[in-house]
């Protein structure tokens, strides 16, 4: 069967994900700091995060959803120290802008551009990165993630959504990410073909291998095309 679509991760794909989670989680302390005083006042920014964590750990039903996720803690601490409710959308925009303050690898949006000449591109994400704000959105058909499929990469089922999005059978797909379990396995799984972004060129982890193994970006295509 020919390949028709090519499926992509975000995170660690393509941007360093790290340095951006790292400035949104400081920057978005900085806006707790000047919004809600009192919150921060009475902790450490470390106990905030653990806070959150704890959240995290007492709703597993939102554990796919990382907006609801922090919605939720936000509104809870929010209401424990007697602030507005409307805080909640607006400190929640404040992180979301800066979570989305990425900066895509060399490379990155000429390789789409050329690959959707060829093929159906797709993004399938467990996170809250947005490809439209941050200016890949024309690049892609459709873009799954694991709030709108109800489910975390490498659950089957957010790729099953995926295949079903694209509406192609799940053998004329190929995933693309870094992840060896979310990724490679998850995709696999739901009869997806896999590529591993090994960027970090680090040893296969062991399970059943992708595809094909690319260690940048720009090796994609010619992979493809010797499908
Ligand atoms: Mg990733």
């Amino acid at each position: 069967m020919p390949l028709r679509c090519v499926t992509f991760d975000l995170d660690d794909t393509l941007w360093d994900c790290a340095p951006v989670m790292e400035r949104a989680e400081a920057g978005f302390y900085t806006w707790l700091s000047e919004h809600l005083p009192r919150v921060v006042a009475a902790r450490r920014p470390e106990s905030l995060i653990a806070e959150r964590r704890d959240f995290c750990a007492r709703h597993p039903e939102l554990s796919h959803d990382f907006t609801l996720l922090r919605k939720g803690w936000l509104a809870e601490v929010a209401a424990a120290h007697g602030y507005a409710p409307e805080l909640v959308e607006e400190g929640f925009r404040a992180f979301w802008e800066m979570r989305n303050e990425v900066q895509p690898l060399a490379g990155a949006a000429e390789l789409l551009a050329d690959l959707q000449a060829d093929f159906r591109l797709g993004v399938i994400s467990n996170g809250n990165a947005d490809v439209h704000y941050i200016g890949l959105g024309h690049h892609f058909d459709f873009v799954v993630n694991a709030a709108i499929a109800g489910a975390l990469k490498p659950d089957p089922r957010i790729f099953q959504h995926a295949v079903e999005v694209a509406e192609l059978p799940a053998e004329e797909i190929v995933h693309v990410g870094d992840d060896p379990v979310r990724d490679v396995a998850g995709a696999a799984a739901a009869g997806m073909h896999t590529v591993w972004v090994n960027h970090k060129r680090v040893d296969w982890p062991g399970g059943p291998e992708a595809d094909a193994e690319i260690q940048q970006l720009s090796h994609l295509k010619a992979v493809l095309q010797a499908w």
